[in-house]
């Protein structure tokens, strides 16, 4: 078992207690690079859902300050950078991830509640210039009341401080449901947050498989948002189940990255963010490049160039030393990886990189090389899908028009990345790309200060800068005479 000073406990949180299951329910929480059981935490379900809304529904009865929220956010900013390590070593040991990349994730976690502790004061009432119809108006944003933030499991902590640190900011209530595979995380941010006293309810966490739990969260009047990072299957399902009741929805959903790398693109800059938007997270993250279009005259450097260095990858546990990829979550997510890869080969593609032999654990570990694949097309599933793993295919391309096309091609539009030289074919380029997220000339993900979300079937919604505030507030209009 996993023990740490940030798991006394591993049981939910509501109004500002522990708790296990009423039905005494538990499942395990495993360590993806070993198969080892780190930690059993309860199966929570309608009643302990229920409590915790209604004890965040109470919560709201007293409204906090702006001062107040600017203290406990900046708070958390700084627990979680004092215990960057830990934190990093339990995402580490519940996700795979290496520990340093880990740590990172934990810094990326707290400039959320640092970059809104900031930017808090913009939640003031505003008064109007001028008085248009004879009257001062203000205008103030309120909660939108309680709110669910339900997390996938491939950033346990960052995904859910992106959420919670907009709510909290806004004053909401929030009811937490991390990913059943990721708990443990949440659970030590919990840990944490005992030491700055939020008023009982003001955040709740809830433990155990969607099932009851997001049944609950969709019905109960009493949830207001409902702010969701996963899949854009499951993003359907909660869109379907909250719209009887008109509930707000911000849907943070799946991705199909294009990464386009034209022949005047200093090469050497491309293949070095191919390889850490690629393989971080061992390819499991939203952002990462799915679809790698090389123009045919960079085409043989890129592909050699990219395979020599996933080639080079030290693959293995998270926590040894050296480690620069870990496993995959499960087995699922490995038997997809390798569907994609073998129907991949089966239509043609030739794979230049991806031996087992890279693979220096030897235990039970759900790991998979980093794979380079060259010769693909349109029509093989890691074009067509989103892989989720450690993956790159490379398709060809010739014009600056195909390759517009093809990027588009797909019912997403979450990050693209386009490598060039010239500054006016790029914003050419990226005028016309579906995707909320562009890098030029690098492949870095999204950042605290900026908004961040999708287009098309990745989802509506913003977080991240000020636009993040947005799905936790109800603005109210007040003229006076
Ligand atoms: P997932 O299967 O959709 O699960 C996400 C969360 O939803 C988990 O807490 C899960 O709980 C819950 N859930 C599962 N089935 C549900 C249902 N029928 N109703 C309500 N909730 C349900 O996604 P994942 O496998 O954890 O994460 C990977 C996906 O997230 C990828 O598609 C990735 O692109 C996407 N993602 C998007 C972003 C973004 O910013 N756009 C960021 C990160 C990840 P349980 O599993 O515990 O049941």
């Amino acid at each position: 078992m996993l023990q740490s000073e940030l798991l006394k406990t591993t049981n939910g949180f509501i109004n500002g207690r522990w708790c296990g299951a009423d039905s005494n329910k538990t499942m395990p929480v495993v360590n993806p690079a070993t198969g080892d059981t780190i930690a059993i935490v309860p199966v929570m379900g309608r009643t302990e859902t229920e409590l915790a809304i209604e004890s965040a529904a109470a919560a709201l009865a007293t409204p906090s300050t702006i001062d107040e929220r600017r203290r406990w956010l900046s708070q958390l900013a700084d627990l979680i950078t004092e215990h960057r390590e830990e934190l990093g070593r339990i995402i580490t040991h519940e996700h795979g991830k290496p520990w340093k990349e880990a740590q990172g994730e934990a810094d990326y976690a707290a400039s959320f509640f640092r970059y809104y502790s900031t930017v808090v004061d913009h939640l003031k009432p505003r008064q109007l210039a001028d008085r248009p119809r004879g009257h001062q108006w203000t205008v103030y944003s309120r909660p939108a009341g309680v709110v669910a933030l339900v997390t996938p499991w491939n950033f346990p902590l960052a995904m859910l401080a992106k959420k919670f640190s907009a709510a909290l900011a806004a004053d909401c209530s929030s009811v937490v449901k991390p990913s059943s595979k990721t708990p443990l995380s949440m659970v030590a941010l919990f840990s944490l947050m005992e030491q700055i006293e939020l008023p009982p309810g003001k955040a709740n966490l809830i433990l155990g498989p969607a099932g009851e739990i997001s049944d609950v969260l969709c019905a109960h009047p009493a949830v207001r948002v409902i702010s969701f990072t996963g899949s854009t299957p499951v993003g359907k399902k909660l869109m379907a189940a909250a719209a009887p009741h008109l509930k707000r929805l911000s849907l943070e959903l799946g991705g199909n990255a294009p990464f386009i790398v034209f022949d005047d693109a200093d090469l050497e800059q491309a293949v070095d963010h191919a390889m850490s938007n690629k393989f971080r997270g061992s390819g499991q993250t939203c952002v990462c490049a799915n679809r790698l279009y090389v123009q045919s005259g960079i085409a043989d450097a890129f592909a050699t160039r990219l395979a020599e260095r996933a080639t080079a990858l030290r693959v293995g546990d998270g926590m040894q030393e050296g480690t620069e990829m870990g496993p995959l979550i499960d087995q699922n997510a490995f038997n997809k990886v390798r569907s994609h890869v073998d129907d991949a080969i089966n239509q043609g593609a030739t794979r230049i990189a991806g031996s087992e032999t890279q693979i220096a654990s030897r235990n039970a570990g759900w790991f998979h090389p980093p794979t380079v694949l060259r010769g693909v097309t349109a029509n093989m599933l890691c074009v067509r899908d989103e892989t989720f793993g450690p993956v790159a295919p490379i398709i060809e391309f010739a014009s600056e028009q195909e390759v517009i096309d093809a990027a588009n091609a797909t019912e997403y539009g979450l990050a693209a990345y386009v490598f060039t030289a010239d500054d006016q074919r790029a914003e050419r380029v990226i005028s016309r790309l579906q995707f909320g997220h562009v890098g030029h000339n690098t492949g870095s993900g999204p950042t605290a200060e900026a908004p961040f979300g999708g287009m098309k079937q990745s989802g509506f919604g913003r977080e991240g800068g000020l636009e993040g505030l947005h799905d936790f507030i109800e603005t109210q209009t007040v003229p006076r005479p």
